[in-house]
């Protein structure tokens, strides 16, 4: 099972979550494992985050 990482706008840290495929299709939701924020956005190493997280 693959392995996303998810950067927690909230406090900045990490979270992992493991998800299938079609699991991750139909809209995973990831909790920061460290402040508890749902604020959550895909990380994808060294690229910025920021321009795609949603405001509203
Ligand atoms: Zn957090």
């Amino acid at each position: 099972m693959p392995v996303y990482e998810y950067i927690c706008q909230d406090c900045k840290k990490i979270t992992e979550a493991r998800s299938s495929f079609a699991e991750k299709e139909k809209g995973l939701s990831v909790t920061c494992e460290h402040c508890g924020s749902k604020k959550m956005v895909q990380y994808f190493g060294n690229m910025t985050v920021t321009a795609t997280f949603p405001l509203h």
